[in-house]
């Protein structure tokens, strides 16, 4: 879970194979192949045990995103609510934002989540672990108990009327299809008699990555957007230090997920090339 999102897409529903067990999978499947020739199975080898690494990758990026997400959760407020009142204020005021700001705590959330059809969405931002842009739906939302996320999710309104900008927050929905994709490619453009990697066996990984880094880049951006207005309406450098810590704990979290579609993407080309 990832406590800011620009959508109300829940971070953990991405269609990745975050944690695919696909590292065991490769090893089953070349048990259950016949002995081959010995440079064959030194390869074999080779890839059991990039994959078991790449699997070992994958779970120390879970636990480091969870540890990333449960320090962000325990983050402190870098000022008070009608001071990130004001800011968010500017923000609207100076970009033309056309943009319904809700603070959700338990008392609300039904009434927002009925007005806005929202069903469960809003259950984890009143429980302080979430907050969301809805484009779509004009609306940005941040816990009561957390109101200083709401800056970070008018910066992604404010990116989402650059061109450019929304270009990179729509790219989000594409990146967890990478792994299939490069799989697809590699089909097409491999030739599997030659023995020699493709260049999509071979960068699998940083492809995988590559597909969300415009992610990470708008959501860098959005958090440089509430920081900048935060620190020209209030003139509070202690509480600023506190604000870009907390942000910088949630890019943390989409680092270490491009990071986790980079390896998935290698596990899923690796997989592909054993078969
Ligand atoms: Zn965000």
């Amino acid at each position: 879970m990832n406590p800011i999102s620009y959508n109300y897409t829940p971070y953990s529903s991405y269609s990745y194979p975050y944690y695919s067990g696909r590292g065991l999978d490769v090893q089953n499947s070349y048990y259950e192949q016949p002995k081959e020739s010995d440079s064959t199975s030194e390869q074999a080898a080779k890839t059991i045990g990039l994959a078991g690494l790449l699997q070992l990758l994958s779970v120390a990026l879970q636990k480091g995103s969870s540890i990333l997400s449960s320090k962000l959760a325990a983050g402190k407020e870098f000022t008070t609510p009608e001071n990130v009142q004001r800011v968010a204020d500017d923000m609207v005021s100076k970009n033309r934002l056309n943009v319904h700001i809700g603070y959700i705590d338990e008392l609300n959330k039904a009434e927002y989540a009925s007005r806005y059809g929202l069903g469960k969405s809003l259950d984890p931002v009143a429980k302080g672990q979430n907050a969301f842009f809805a484009d779509k739906l004009r609306l940005a939302v941040a816990p009561k108990s957390k109101p200083s996320l709401i800056l970070h999710e008018l910066g992604h309104a404010i990116n989402a009327k650059g061109k450019f900008t929304k270009l990179l927050q729509n790219s989000r929905r594409y990146a967890g299809y990478a792994p299939m994709a490069l799989l697809f490619a590699n089909g097409i453009l491999s030739n599997k008699n030659d023995g020699k990697k493709t260049f999509i066996e071979r960068n699998a990984g940083i492809l995988g990555f590559c597909a969300f880094l415009p992610t990470i880049i708008e959501e860098g951006l959005a958090s440089f957007r509430g920081v900048k207005a935060a620190k020209k309406v209030l003139n509070n450098p202690a509480g600023l230090k506190i604000l870009k810590k907390n942000y910088a704990l949630a890019l943390g979290t989409y680092i270490l997920a491009g990071i986790g579609l980079g390896v998935a993407s290698k596990q899923t080309v690796l997989l592909d090339g054993k078969n």
